[in-house]
């Protein structure tokens, strides 16, 4: 079987840690400089909101709840039994076991798995090890499989993630035709996204997933800056105590000689953004008003905040898509040399 290192033809092997699941692969094209730290092994942030804590919990009821019914409990016993075992804080458990209560009519039987890990190689005909993920539920019925993931809120696009599982389900039991899965948001009591596959769209899905896969290969093999991509995600992520865009201390708490180096430091970078958009032809070279109390870490965190930065980033890695930045300066009545204090 030829390796995934010559299928993709990877230059740098050390910038992977496979096997690989469709979380470490969505979080390297979100974000280099959050994957960078994954697979450094950096030291992940302890912190985590109440919803992340009730969402752990409900997972551990869920694989308990599988593991009394494989041993031949009923359901409502197996729930009780799920509950009364889980070793959390009170506020944390109560709030899991009023999810689990109310969890949509699905099936509970000797057919259905909770925590299911699945694996399959690249081209997903046969089970290795290439790729990995964990299935919440799924449930095989005959020719039908269903799949549900559980989701602590409803912003983000899970796509890529339920193809993925598809492919995975389809991979490790051939005689399944249909293949159904959607995810359910506990806090809304809401379920969301559903997406059938049958037949040849099974096959369209493994498709697409390789094409993700490989896309996703190819950056991170090219990748040398491992810049940071500011997202709605940040808001969860765990490398956040890392990531140079939210580490430098505020610039209230800075003495002046800090907020000199600060404020120089990014006047540099924002110049680099502006001589490389001006070679593109990006940004008209009109005198903006300069102004001394405005600092570029201002020009940051405001940006930041805007969800602008992104594109910044991308012009300085000369990959911007001009049209989009400009729109975006445009939208927001951005003059870039208004930020830059000339020397
Ligand atoms: S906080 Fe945001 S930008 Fe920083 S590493 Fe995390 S996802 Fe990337």
């Amino acid at each position: 079987m030829v390796s995934w290192i010559e299928r993709y033809n990877i230059q740098h092997p050390e910038k992977f840690k496979p096997p690989f699941s469709i979380s470490t692969l969505r979080l390297a094209k979100n974000c280099p400089f959050a994957y960078k730290c994954k697979i450094d092994q950096c030291k992940a942030t302890e912190k985590k909101s109440f919803n992340t804590m009730v969402g752990r919990a409900m997972h551990e009821m869920l694989r308990e709840i599988g593991v009394q019914i494989r041993a031949g409990a009923l359901f409502p016993i197996a729930k009780q039994i799920a509950m009364s075992t889980i070793d959390k804080p009170e506020k944390i458990a109560k709030r899991a076991a009023a999810y689990i209560r109310q969890i949509p009519p699905l099936v509970f039987d000797e057919k259905t798995y909770f925590e299911k890990e699945l694996n399959a190689n690249v081209d997903f005909t046969s089970p290795g090890d290439f790729f990995v993920g964990i299935l919440d539920y799924l449930r095989i019925s005959g020719d039908e499989a269903l799949i549900v993931d559980y989701k602590a809120s409803g912003w983000g696009d899970y796509t890529i993630q339920q193809i993925a599982y598809t492919a995975l389900v389809a991979a490790n039991y051939p005689e399944v035709n249909k293949i159904k899965s959607f995810l359910y948001i506990p806090r809304e009591n809401k379920i969301t996204n559903e997406l059938v596959f049958s037949g040849p769209e099974i096959d369209k899905a493994i498709y697409q997933l390789n094409v993700f896969i490989e896309d996703t290969l190819r950056r991170i093999d090219e990748e040398e800056r491992w810049r940071p991509a500011p997202t709605i995600s940040c808001q969860s992520c765990r490398y956040r105590h890392l990531c140079p865009i939210y580490t430098s201390t505020s610039i209230y708490e800075m003495d002046e000689e800090q907020l000199l180096k600060r404020a120089k430091e990014l006047t540099d970078e924002l110049r680099e953004i502006r001589d490389q958009l001006n070679k593109l032809g990006g940004i008209e070279e009109t005198p903006g008003p300069v102004t001394e109390d405005f600092s570029a870490a201002d020009v940051t965190m405001k940006l930041t905040e805007l969800g602008l930065l992104e594109p910044f980033i991308e012009a300085g890695a000369v990959k911007v898509d001009k049209r989009k930045f400009k729109s975006m300066l445009k939208r927001y009545k951005i003059d870039i040399n208004m930020f830059i204090k000339d020397d």
